[in-house]
């Protein structure tokens, strides 16, 4: 089972962040303090930052002020590796409500889920006809399901699971996944679902995962994700570049002028909460941007990871928490 591991680019990284990162991953999976931390007020005050909030209503919320703002958003309804049924069946139910919400008031917005929230690791049959129902819901509604990408063992399952889905007529377009430029085996399943038109997400990956599968070194992640990025741009199919890497979004931007890539044939993805300041000025540029927004009572292990991204984050929301 996949925990919230995080993919740790080892080079250049200066000793104690090294420690907090390590430290960071570990407490993502611990259990205990994930069951404190969720029902604690101070717990989700803190994590404001990333999340936002536990209601669709306070989803829905965030979403209108992004718009307003310029940008498109995806929602993701936090949670991960549900044990039972009951569990799967409850998580698409708030998925149901947030795409009737995203219509009835007209926001720019599509949903994001993991697989083995929906059930994949409980009932693979359950797993595909809920995420099978959603997709036509969005369908009929002109939205879009994404299909996050979670750990390796994973992969494979994911990619078979989206490219089935997307082999009904109806489906086509409305619904994507994500391929990680970490992955040795991304180019391949890159040309695979090209080949689909199937839309793709690229980034370079959150978990932790073994050299003998993936590149280690922030060099290679970024060397493939620049790679992977030009083919998707010159493919003809709309494609998330995901990122808040400003050297690979400067490169990203020269190349679409360089080959006269139209601005809105492809959009960046950054996460709420990160990197405000440039997801503006892609806005105010002309480039389209969509801010990926969590929200849900289970933001433990991903306000987690985001942390081991960057550990200076945590003094970050702990000083203007006393500013406040
Ligand atoms: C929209 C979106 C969807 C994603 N979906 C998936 C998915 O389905 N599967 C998956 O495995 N991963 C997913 N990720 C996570 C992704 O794989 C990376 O772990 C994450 O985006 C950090 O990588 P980076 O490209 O920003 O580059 P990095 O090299 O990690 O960071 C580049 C710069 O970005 C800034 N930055 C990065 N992270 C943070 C942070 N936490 N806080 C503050 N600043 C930060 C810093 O300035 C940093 O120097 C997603 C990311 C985004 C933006």
């Amino acid at each position: 089972m996949i925990k919230g591991n995080v993919h740790v680019l080892h080079s250049n990284l200066p000793g104690n962040a090294a420690v907090l990162r390590a430290l960071f991953i570990s407490l993502s999976e611990s259990r205990s303090l994930r069951a404190i931390a969720e029902k604690s007020s101070f717990g989700q005050r803190v994590s404001t930052r990333f999340v936002a909030g536990t209601q669709v209503d306070d989803v829905m919320r965030a979403t209108a002020a992004v718009n307003r703002n310029g940008a498109t958003v995806s929602i993701d309804n936090l949670g991960e590796n549900v044990t039972n049924a009951e569990e799967a069946r409850a998580s698409a139910q708030i998925y149901y409500q947030l795409l009737d919400e995203i219509a009835k008031r007209g926001l720019q917005a599509n949903i994001s889920l993991k697989l083995t929230h929906m059930g994949l690791d409980v009932d693979e049959k359950l797993a595909y006809d809920t995420v099978s129902g959603l997709v036509a819901k969005a369908a009929s509604l002109k939205s879009f399901v994404r299909v996050d990408m979670e750990g390796s063992p994973y992969t494979q399952r994911t990619l078979d699971f989206v490219r089935e889905l997307n082999r009904v007529p109806a489906n086509q377009g409305h619904v994507g996944t994500v391929i990680q430029s970490y992955l040795y085996r991304s180019e391949k399943d890159v040309q695979d679902l090209l080949a689909e038109g199937i839309r793709i997400r690229l980034c370079k990956g959150a978990y932790k995962e073994l050299p003998e599968i993936a590149y280690q070194s922030k060099a290679d992640v970024d060397a493939n994700y620049v790679k992977l990025m030009k083919t998707l741009m010159t493919s003809g199919i709309y494609h998330g570049l995901a990122t808040h890497d400003e050297s690979i979004i400067k490169e990203a931007k020269a190349f679409a002028d360089r080959e006269k890539i139209s601005r809105d044939s492809f959009e960046f993805q950054m996460l709420h909460g990160i990197r405000r300041d440039l997801q503006q000025q892609l806005v105010r540029d002309g480039w389209k941007m969509r801010v990926y927004i969590p929200f849900g009572t289970e933001w433990y292990p991903y306000f987690m990871r985001r942390l081991a991204e960057r550990p200076a984050n945590l003094f970050f929301i702990l000083r203007n928490m006393f500013r406040a």
